[in-house]
Formats: structure tokens, sequence, C-alpha cells
């Protein structure tokens, strides 16, 4: 069998002694990982009402959250692992909204967890670490729990539509959503594998907070493969130099802010990054200027992928042979690569629904076996999710080009009308981005009484560069059609992002645009 458990399974029946995950000092082999999960998943289940019972998790990137990941798939329960960025109530508000039965915390989180108690009486809390005991009395331990369970595997989790794993969308307009996906979403068919060109000694470092479906999926990905995965609790660029240095990783998942703050690390040339073979991609658009840069410094091989929460895998991908910055194909560094194998992509028009042929822009749509069935207890957000023909809407913008490559442009409603005209943010920042000046930059529209809405740069300089605005603006109009071009530069020493790396837009806009109109 191909799915999650099954595949846990298979790899602790093969190569019970390889190493299956390391955080920290602790490395599981295969063998212990399969226990350890069936352990966890058995007291699970003990404790929850029953299969498809929610159970929440308040948790950096640590064993305890890949070993309940895999537990609760086990167990036919549903894993949502909450962001513990949220201020303690918004967190409390969507542990209600998810109805969780337990909930498994790390004692920095533990005053959100006693939020979340107050507002769920009936829930179990669950701590992974001692320090946490004085802060939460009565609650369990992660040792407690693990020695209740027992050895025999339920063996569930094999319903490829039994429900896995719920995420609330970082909810950029309205209120946070439960996406809801299920093993046959999650899936990963062989030849999506393929693409990361995994090798039996392969090690993979997973950095990204479980709450985003790349931190998620990227474990999901890694575990189904059987390869050696560290676990990293809090980014940090020294911290995967490190562990790349220590554990010979070979594969990695970062978002294109990590990968920039790698590029930017002090004695990043003293440090013995060869190991790397292939750095995965994506969650958040990336300019071709930091991409030469990273394939120039870095040397391994680049994957992207594009895709959603709601789209669990990938969308699309451009391959390690696509990443080509020597060759003649080097527009594609634009691009977000050929629709992945079983998903359908089509262009269409924002108002009328109609099919767009190719080099025409409009909205992203897909069908796949990943597409999530929608939102939980909300189903009019779902009924708006997709289309009559069941394709999901995106809300990217982005066309296809003759051969079949996606360009993602932007956030459908990202996108700035100045003066009537349509102009897509990613390409203005990928000028400036060209500016030797410029570390870091992102590009807005704020209301202007005169165009509607004015393009706007939001810019992180390099250290010891200093620009001047008009400097920056002569530079792009060079480059661009003048509407383009920038009418506002603001200078900042950090941009906004969320903890998947997306630059916070809605925030820039309130800040900077507040007071125009
Ligand atoms: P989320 O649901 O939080 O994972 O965010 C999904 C959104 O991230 C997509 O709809 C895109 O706007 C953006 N995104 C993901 N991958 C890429 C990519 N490779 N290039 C550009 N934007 C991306
Ligand atoms: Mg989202």
């Amino acid at each position: 069998g191909l799915h999650l458990p099954q595949r846990v399974r298979h790899h602790a029946a093969e190569r019970p002694d390889s190493p299956a995950v390391t955080w920290g000092n602790t490395t599981l082999t295969n063998a212990e990982f399969d226990q350890r999960t069936t352990r966890i998943a058995t007291a699970l289940s003990a404790l929850a009402s029953g299969r498809g019972a929610r159970v929440g998790a308040l948790l950096r990137m640590r064993l305890e959250g890949a070993e309940c990941f895999v537990a609760a798939a086990k167990a036919e329960l549903v894993f949502v692992p909450l962001n513990w960025r949220l201020p303690a109530a918004e967190a409390a508000t969507i542990a209600v909204d998810a109805a969780l039965e337990v909930l498994i915390v790390e004692a920095e989180f533990a005053e959100t967890a006693e939020a979340v108690r107050e507002a769920l009486p009936g829930l179990v809390v669950v701590l992974v670490d001692r320090a946490s005991e004085e802060i939460l009395p009565e609650a369990w331990t992660w040792d407690r729990l693990a020695a209740s369970g027992s050895d025999t595997d339920p063996r569930l989790g094999d319903d490829p539509d039994a429900e896995l794993l719920q995420l609330y969308t970082s909810g950029t307009t309205g209120a946070p959503k439960g996406v809801v996906a299920t093993h046959r979403n999650i899936h990963n068919e062989p030849k999506a594998l393929a693409i990361y060109r995994w090798r039996a000694d392969s090690v993979a470092l997973d950095a990204l907070p479980l709450f985003h479906i790349a931190g998620a999926g990227w474990l999901s990905t890694c575990l189904s493969a059987g390869v050696h995965v560290v676990l990293l609790g809090a980014f940090d660029a020294r911290h995967v130099a490190d562990l790349v240095e220590r554990h010979r990783i070979t594969h990695a998942f970062l978002v294109p802010s990590a990968i920039q703050m790698l590029l930017d690390l002090r004695g990043l040339g003293d440090r013995d990054l060869s190991s790397l073979q292939l750095i995965a991609y994506g969650s958040a658009p990336v300019t071709p200027a930091l991409l030469r840069r990273a394939i120039d410094r870095l040397g391994c091989a680049f994957v992207q992928r594009y895709g959603m929460t709601e789209t669990t895998g990938s969308v699309s991908a451009l391959t390690a042979e696509d990443h080509d910055p020597a060759g003649d194909r080097t527009y594609l560094l634009r691009s977000a690569g050929k629709p992945m194998p079983g998903v359908e992509v089509a262009i269409r028009d924002v108002a009328t629904g109609a099919d767009l042929p190719a080099g025409v822009s409009g909205e992203i749509v897909c069908r796949s076996r990943n597409n999530v069935a929608g939102y939980w207890r909300r189903p009019d957000e779902t009924a708006q999710l997709f289309t009559p023909d069941g394709f999901l809407r995106t809300g990217d913008t982005g066309h296809l080009d003759d051969d079949g490559y996606l360009y993602v442009t932007d956030r459908v409603k990202d996108m700035i009308i100045t003066g009537g005209e349509n102009v897509y943010p990613i390409e203005v920042e990928s000028v400036l981005a060209e500016h030797p000046a410029v570390a870091e930059v992102a590009v807005i529209g704020v209301p202007d009484r005169t165009w509607g809405e004015a393009v706007t740069a939001v810019i992180r300089v390099a250290e010891g560069a200093l620009p001047t605005a008009a400097e920056l603006v002569a530079f792009s109009a060079g480059r661009l059609a003048s509407y383009k071009k920038p009418r506002h530069i603001h200078f900042v020493t950090a941009l906004p992002r969320n903890a998947g790396g997306k630059v916070l837009k809605r925030r820039l806009r309130d800040e900077l645009g507040g007071s125009e109109v």
C-alpha cells in the first residue's frame, strides 16, 4: 500500500535499523518510529471519542509532532497542528472550531494551551516536556501517554478517504478556515516522489512548521520515501548550516526567504554544504535574481513547487532539469513548471469563467486527487472554492506558455490596477531584485487619487548599500513599461512575513496606504 501508515510499516519491515527521524540528539530507527507511533496511536484512540476525532498540537517542528502526525493517521484520528504564533484567544477560537478533544503542547505554549482548555472544558492536554508540568497541572505527559498504549497496530489508516490532517489557512481575508485533507489527498505518487531524486542514503531537512502544508507535506513526502529526516524546530540560517554539516543533509525544503537568509549568512563561504544535492522550494513567489544567486552559491539542484493548502501536494513543479541558468531557456526561472502527473491545470477568465489560451493571463484553476473536498463545516466557502466543473479556484493569477509551463503571477487580490492598467507585483519585484543594492523587495498598490492605485515598492537594502529612491525608479524605468515603475519607494529594515515565508502584503497596505484616501 502507498498511504502514510503503510509506508511507515513498509520501511520498518524492509530496513528496520535505518534512521527514520532525528531531532536534536535523538534518532529513531524505522522500527522504533513504527513502534512508537503505534503505541501513541493506540493511546490516543483510547483518549478520543472515536475515528475522526480531532487531535490538536501546539508544537514546533520536533519529534513528538512527527510521531503525533503518523500516530493520528494510524488511528484514523485527524491531526490539527495549530499556529503557535497566534494570540491565545485566536488559537482558542480555532480549537473550538475544530472541536479538539486532545491537545499536545510544549511548555513554551502553555499559556495558549490554558486559554484553549478554558474554551474547551472536556479537552485532554498532553505535555511533551517536563518543564510545563507545573504550569499545566492535571495534564498527561507524553511518556505516560506512550506507556499507556499497546504494541498492536490498530491497522486503520488504509481507507483512502479517511481524513488525516486539518490545517487552518493563513486567513488573509476573513476568519481562518479548516482545510481537511484525506489520505488520498496527501498521498505521494511514485512519479511525484521521483522529481526529488531520492536515493537510499538521502538525508532530508524539515525546518518548516507543521501547521503549514509545506511543513506537513514535506514531512509526509520524506516519510513516504523512507529517507532519514532531520527536524529543525525554528528556522535559523546558522542552525540549517550546522545541521547540513553535522548530518550531511542531501535534501531540504526551504521557502524563498529562508534561501535568502541562508545566502546572507555570515561566514557561509567557510561552511561545508557540499553534501546538499537538491533544494526544493516554493510556497511563495521567488525572483530569478535570488534563484540565480542560490544556484551559483550552493551549486546543488533545485526543484520549485507551486501549490496551496487546499491542493495539499504540488499543482506544478519546475524540475531540476528546468533550472538551467546558463542555457537558452533561462526564462524558465520565472516559471513554476509543468503540472504534476495527474493534475489538470487551466487558466480561466476571472469574470466569465471561460478557458483562456496559452499566453493569456487569468485565474489558475486545477483538478486532481490532491485537492481537498472542502473546508471543515463551511459549506458556503467550500462551494465557492470550486468551479461548476470541479476545478479548484486557486485565487492566483497566471498563464501557461506554448510548452505547457505555468507562470504564477500573483494573488488575484494582490494585482495592482493603476490608471486602468493591470500590474503584477512579481514583475516589478523581479526587476528591482536585479539591482545590487536591493536585498528584498515587496511591491503593493496603495490607494491614489489620480491613478486609483499607485505602484509602491517596499525595500530592504543590501548591507552597506545606500541607494536613493530616484536611482531605483530610474533603474526600473529602463526595464519596465512606464505605468509599472514604482511611484513610491519605502525603505524598511525587515519585511513582515508569516511563518510560511509569505510577505504580509495586507499589513503593508494597511501601514502604507491607510492615510491616502
Ligand atoms: P498556502 O495556502 O498558505 O499554502 O498559500 C498558497 C499560496 O502561496 C498560493 O496560492 C500562491 O499564491 C503562493 N505560492 C505557493 N507556491 C508558490 C510558487 N512556487 N510561486 C509563487 N507563489 C506560490
Ligand atoms: Mg491559504
